[in-house]
Order: C-alpha cells, then structure tokens, then sequence
C-alpha cells in the first residue's frame, strides 16, 4: 500500500502549501516508479503538528495499525508534516519500523541502516522537529510586526477617527473633524466633562452614542491623530494621514501633565514602592492632615494581616528620608572605599568567570555522554530528552544570575557622581529598603549594587578600609 500525507497548519481556501506537498509526494513515488491511488491522499487542513489530536494522522496510525500498510510505502514532503513533538516522532517511528514501513520525506533523506532511536535523534537534530516551534511562531510574529513597523503599516485595529483597509488606516472625514475639534477645545481651556456637553450640543457622537470623559482622555492620549503608530518605546512614524499636528499633540500632553500635577497635594513621596516589610510587603505612603499643625507624612506596612497583628509602625517620612539620603551621600563620599569595591568586584568577577566556564565544560561533557548513551541506545527518547532538557535548564540558570552580578560599568558610575546633588538624584539611586522585624532600617540597596547592603553591619568592605 502506498500513502501520502500531507499538512498545513495554516488552511485558507487555494492555500499553495497543500498542493505543493501533493506534488512532491507524487514526483517521489515516481522517482520509485510507483503510483499513489488517489484515495490514499490524505489532506489535513488548518491542524497544527503539536499533537497527534488530528483526524488523517488518526485515520493513518488505524491503517498502521490494523497492517494495511505493512511493507508499504509513505511519502511525506517533511518529516515536520508527520509531527512537530519529539516524543510523538519516536512513537511513530517505531511504529512504521515494527510494520516494516518505508517513509519517503523529499526533504530529508535519511540513511535506511538507522535503528529508529537513533533515526529520531537524526531527524531532531536536523532541526526539523523540535519542540522550540512555538517559539519560533512567536519569533515569526515578531518579525512580521518589524516589519510592518519598518513599512509604517498599523499592528492593530483601527482607532476611532479611522478605517482599516488593505494593510493601512483610512480617514473618516467626519469623525476626523470631531477628532480635530476636541484637541481644539482642550486647548482652549475646557476640561474632559465640557468637552463632551460641546460635542453634544453640536450633535457630535462615537460609536452611535455620546461622548464620555474616557473617550476623550483616550483620543487627546492617542498619538496615532498626530501620525505616529505603535505604543511606548516602540513608536514610529505611520503612512496615515495625520489629523493634528506633531506640536499640538505635544502641547496636549504638556498640558494634561500640568493639569495632573494640581490636582492633588504637593507631596512627593521619593521612597515609593522602595520600602520593603519584613513580612515581604511594601509599605504604602499616607498623607495626614490634622486639623491644628502641619501636614504629616509616614510610610506604613500594606499588608492588612501584619496592621492587624499590630506588628507594624507608622514611619514618619522625613526622618527615615534623611536618614537613608545621608548613608547614600555618606556611601558616595568615600572615594578610596569605592576603588576599592571596584577592585574587590573585579577580582569576583575573576573567580566567577573561571568559575562559570568549569560549571559550563562540566555540563557539555554531560551532555556528550548523554548523546552516546542514546546513540548506543542505553537509554530511551523520552529519557534522553527529559535529561537534556535538565542539563538546558542548569545551562540557563546561570545566566540569570549573571544579570545580577556588579558590574565594573555601573560602579564607575557611582565613581562619578558629584558633590553638589539634589536629593532626588540619591532617592533615585536607591533600589530597595528593606526594614526588620522591629520596623528599624536594615537594609539599604542601590540601583548599580542590588547585592551590597550599605547598612551591613559587618561589612567586609568598610573593615579593610578603616585599617588600611
Ligand atoms: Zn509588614
């Protein structure tokens, strides 16, 4: 029995792949002088390789099994075709080899003397079946957005004001005018609430309906009107026609930033979201105005449980804020102590680079030896992949821990830092602060050294530079 199988995850209507799978199968078989009966074509549309969950690959693995194709023949333009996971591969091959099944893949020819093991270690490291796919899909993704960002082509659906149309936003003339009209109104003095009964008034709507705040605080926010595309960092200039100018955008956005700002008290907290609990918690910033005196402010625990025990305090702000601004200045000052840091560091480093490439030949060796096993087959598939996606893992964590090592960059950083600073500068120095079980400072950590406690009360550092 002679079959050919073929698959395409992504199925439209006169999809190419299909048919040039078809073709491939059939110029293979008659390559082999055979002919492939056209009831054994099997097409599976729109399903993707992930899994054997798909009814041809269903209706094959029946035919397998109940011996129709036994000593037959089965074409398939990619290995990738038949499944995109390592532990399915290795089922079916051993299934094909157990009916004595020759599988023909016009892409990939593999020598006919591999046990089926080793065949699917073979194929896997073509690199055709893997179980990375996913990633892959997304990599395809993002690709597909750089691109289209590189075309100043939009990534989503069309905003109000316009209509998406072959690959590009189109203008709305009417709803274009009330886009320009609200930017308008905004610059004249009118807040979000005396926008909406303008537009009202003069029988303007969105989407069939008045308009709210939110959609005006949407529309003045959306760059899109001034003919940017994307979001955040990744913003680029579209093809589209802009409905206001770049300026007036900006002058919007200065003007909102203002608005913002009075509205509530002038107090700045420099510590927010820097403050750690002991109970794991940050601690949330409060405002207290008494009805005689001054203004107050304090930091307290968030965590409602630990409130509740009674086993937080309220931190007044100003004395923990210059307490921490005087140990960072205090830290900075110390210029022989930071050289010295600086060469510590460097010799760290030393040591962890030997360290790391010991640590990484190690677990090469043990891969080697893992793929020899496998080879001589000693151990099975769904071992062997278990075992290497370990030693992937134990590869993997030390890059992470690398991100947090000190390096000698950010440290010449803090070298240069002048004498005469706002203070600001030093809040924005601090990465964390954490507090103990009684509440008191115990730690204290900047940006360029997450790992050096300043407030360590035995420290190596601070020991050899007070006895030099
Ligand atoms: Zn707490």
């Amino acid at each position: 029995m002679k079959v050919s199988y073929c698959r395409s995850s992504d199925w439209r209507k006169g999809k190419i792949a299909i048919r040039t799978q078809k073709n491939s199968n059939v110029r293979e078989a008659e390559k082999m002088g055979v002919v492939i009966p056209e009831e054994n074509f099997l097409f599976e549309r729109g399903k993707s390789g992930r899994n054997l969950d798909r009814p041809k690959i269903q209706l094959l693995l029946e035919w397998i099994k109940s011996g129709k194709l036994d000593h037959g023949h089965l074409f398939i333009s990619s290995y990738d075709r038949l499944t995109r996971n390592l532990r399915d591969l290795t089922y079916l091959l051993e299934l094909f080899e157990f009916h004595d099944i020759h599988v023909h893949s016009a892409k990939e020819k593999i020598p006919k003397d591999m046990t089926p093991s080793v065949r699917t270690f073979y194929i896997h490291s073509l690199g055709v079946v893997s179980q990375n796919y996913i990633d892959t899909c997304r990599n395809h993704a993002l690709v597909a957005a750089e691109r289209r960002r590189n075309e100043g082509k939009p990534l989503g659906s069309a905003p109000y004001g316009y209509e998406y149309a072959e690959d590009r936003l189109i203008l709305i003339p009417t709803d274009g005018a009330t886009i320009r009209l609200i930017f308008e109104l905004y610059l004249s003095g009118l807040g979000y609430k005396k926008i909406c009964n303008e537009l009202t008034k003069r029988g303007r709507s969105i989407y069939a309906r008045n308009f709210k705040e939110t959609d005006i605080y949407r529309i003045l926010g959306n760059a899109t009107y001034a003919g940017m595309l994307g979001k955040g960092e990744n913003i680029y200039k579209g093809k589209h026609q802009a409905i206001v100018s770049m300026k007036d955008f900006e002058r919007v956005q200065q003007l909102r930033k203002s608005k913002q700002r009075g509205k509530k008290y002038e107090v700045n907290y420099p510590l927010r979201r820097k403050i750690l609990c002991s109970c794991g918690w940050h601690v949330s910033c409060h405002t207290y105005n008494p009805k005689k005196g001054p203004l107050r402010r304090y930091y307290v625990c968030a965590n409602p449980i630990h409130r509740e025990e009674g086993g937080t305090t309220q931190l007044p702000a100003e004395a923990i804020e210059e307490q921490l601004i005087t140990q960072v200045r205090k830290f900075l000052a110390n210029q022989s102590f930071l050289k010295q840091l600086l060469r510590h560091i460097e010799q760290e480093h030393k040591r962890l680079k030997q360290f790391e490439r010991k640590r990484l030949g190690s677990i090469k060796q043990q891969k080697d030896q893992l793929l020899s096993a496998y080879e001589n087959t000693l151990i099975n598939a769904s071992d062997f992949s278990e075992q290497l996606k370990q030693l992937k893992r134990e590869e993997e964590m030390n890059s992470i821990q690398k991100h947090k090592v000190v390096t000698k960059e950010n440290l010449s950083r803090l070298l240069l830092t002048e004498e005469k600073m706002e203070d600001r500068f030093f809040f924005n120095l601090i990465q964390r602060v954490e507090l103990s079980d009684s509440n008191e400072l115990d730690g204290l950590y900047l940006e360029q050294l997450p790992a050096y406690n300043l407030m360590g009360r035995r420290n190596e550092y601070e020991a050899t530079d007070t006895n030099p």
